[in-house]
């Protein structure tokens, strides 16, 4: 057997035996057969969730203004990116979106916007207390790193104060997004959104007022695979420190209408190897979801086979994706019978992954 057979079959060995993985260890996983390697990620999903079923939420983004002071260049959906027209939505757009959701039986309300250069903290805690009073039982998932971070030094004062005010308005959790932990791939794709730094004081900040988060990775943007696995290296350090990580969420990079439009986007193959590798490296996340809304549904239904255990959300409004071009939509019944044709049993969950409801 020669030396990188024999390194293959000892990683293969370690990581059916449940054992942490190095990073050099996880670089390795993609030079492994598709069919081998979501094997691994199967196995890895049921030693931590050892339940044949896989969950989605139904909820809606509000994707409150594009007018953003960031212009990161994979980004097609702020306003200078020229693909959708600049907009602030009013107080009443906002109230009109929650009660669709209420209507339709959802149970998550996303806020979500660009770097704005004119909004104050009051500007956030109105939009959070109209979503609060508007569906006082709903969950608010709302505002990135990013976003966080941008505020905070606007009115000068610390994450852990601004988090805690927010959470004082109906802030329940706040999504991870990451794009890619490295700096020097960020300094190339978004120079003036946060470094890796401010997004892990970011999360130590959440953890602090104990709410919870998410991790996203957003690859296909030019990174190494060592770039790849160096994320993944910081967000498992993050989970080990603070726990608070609910699920990961990798999702290939959409080119077009950006900057960076001359990238080939990445493939379906590159897709599952990705969902397969952060189940086996993150072995401290719960739950990976399925990116059906940049990788289209067939390809999310596969992911479920190598690793992933969550669908996401049935988004009643998505525009960032939007602006690129792809237009998955779904819908509560093809959730179903998508989990189903996966031979898994599909469950509808809340915000904390409790089961709302089974078929
Ligand atoms: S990714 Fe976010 S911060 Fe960057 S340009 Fe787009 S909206 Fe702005």
């Amino acid at each position: 057997m020669n030396n990188m057979k024999h390194h293959k079959e000892a990683l293969k060995d370690k990581i059916e035996s449940g054992a942490r993985i190095s990073p050099e260890e996880a670089l390795t996983l993609f030079s492994f057969d598709l069919i081998e390697l979501g094997r691994l990620g199967d196995l890895r999903r049921k030693m931590i969730f050892p339940h044949e079923q896989a969950g989605f939420i139904i909820d809606r983004i509000i994707n409150y203004s594009n007018i953003c002071e960031a212009g990161c260049a994979f980004c097609a959906y702020h306003a200078k990116a020229n693909r959708v027209p600049a907009y602030e939505l009013s107080n009443e757009e906002i109230i009109e979106k929650v009660k669709l959701l209420k209507a339709a039986g959802g149970s998550q309300v996303m806020l979500q916007g660009g770097l704005h250069p004119t909004y104050r903290l009051d500007k956030y805690l109105e939009m959070v207390r109209l979503v609060r009073e508007t569906f006082p039982e709903c969950f608010i998932h709302a505002f990135s790193p990013s976003e966080l971070v941008h505020i905070g030094k606007k009115e000068d004062i610390d994450l852990i104060s601004l988090i805690g005010i927010l959470r004082d308005a109906g802030l329940n959790s706040v999504p991870g997004a990451s794009d890619i932990l490295v700096d020097s791939v960020r300094e190339r794709v978004s120079p003036k959104k946060i470094k890796t730094k401010e997004w892990c004081t970011v999360m130590d900040a959440l953890h602090h007022h104990g709410m919870m988060s998410s991790a996203t990775m957003t690859y296909g943007m030019g990174e190494t695979y060592e770039e790849r696995i160096e994320h993944l290296r910081v967000i498992r350090e993050v989970q080990d420190r603070t726990a608070i990580i609910r699920a990961f969420i990798p999702w290939s990079f959409s080119p077009a209408s950006t900057q960076m439009d001359d990238i080939t986007p990445a493939t379906g193959i590159e897709y599952l190897k990705m969902v397969a590798i952060g189940r086996i490296f993150l072995d401290n996340v719960i739950y990976i979801q399925a990116g059906w809304l940049t990788e289209g549904m067939k390809l999310a239904q596969i992911a479920l086979a190598v690793g992933a255990n969550d669908m996401g959300g049935v988004l009643m409004e998505e525009v960032v994706v939007k602006a690129t071009g792809i237009e998955t939509r779904t819908n509560m019944d093809e959730m179903i019978a998508v989990i189903r044709n996966a031979g898994k049993k599909p469950v509808l969950r809340d915000s904390a992954y409790r089961v709302i409801r089974e078929w």
